[in-house]
């Protein structure tokens, strides 16, 4: 079986904390900034950071075309600003998002930086137990509709925080910001049931 490559989206945001738990994991990783970078990979996160500057790079790169084309076969998992770019609307903004989630956004919709805090979530990745996880939000987008097809993992006060759609996954939070790797497991089998 090949070891799989998950890219991690280098043009701003917090980039290396994600490259810091996927090594801490044993995965391969690469810092993504152009679409030859993208080539390698079985798999992409896109971080959190400002989701407005990021996608004005990746439409100046051409990169917003080449990870729509990459998203067809291959899973992307998007954190904070990175789930602003997979979703298929941002409310009240120009930003053009990559509508990979069947998902509605408002950005900020948590309170400004000062109000940032953690709370502690139950993730349901399998029916049986669910499982507590640190959930860390920092000026978070609010998950304000979601379509039929996206499935609710997590939620905080009754809203859908961890979501997924077919091998897409996006989370309102920052699961890089602790030292549970329990997401980027779940993302990184989900990277693997598509290159089995
Ligand atoms: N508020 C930021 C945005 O809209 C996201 C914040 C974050 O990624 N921590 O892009």
């Amino acid at each position: 079986v090949k070891e799989p490559i998950i890219g991690v989206l280098a043009l701003q945001g917090d980039f290396a904390k994600h490259i810091e738990i996927l090594q801490s994991i044993g995965v391969r990783t690469k810092e993504v900034r152009t679409a030859r970078d993208l080539q390698d990979c079985s798999g992409l996160i896109i971080p959190g950071g400002e989701s407005t500057v990021i996608a004005r790079q990746l439409e100046f790169g051409k990169l917003h075309t080449q990870i729509s084309h990459f998203a067809k076969e291959k899973p992307v998992f998007g954190t904070c600003a990175g789930l602003i770019l997979m979703s298929s609307h941002v409310q009240s903004s120009a930003l053009m998002p990559l509508e990979l989630l069947d998902i509605t956004v408002e950005r900020n919709a948590f309170g400004r930086q000062a109000n940032s805090f953690q709370a502690f979530v139950e993730l349901h990745f399998d029916s049986h137990h669910p499982k507590l996880f640190p959930a860390y939000f920092i000026r978070a987008p609010r998950i304000r509709a979601n379509g039929a097809q996206v499935h609710v993992l997590a939620t905080y006060e009754g809203e859908p925080i961890l979501v997924r759609q077919g091998h897409h996954l996006g989370a309102s939070f920052h699961p890089e910001l602790t030292l549970d790797p329990a997401i980027h497991r779940y993302f990184l089998e989900m990277v693997k049931e598509v290159i089995a």
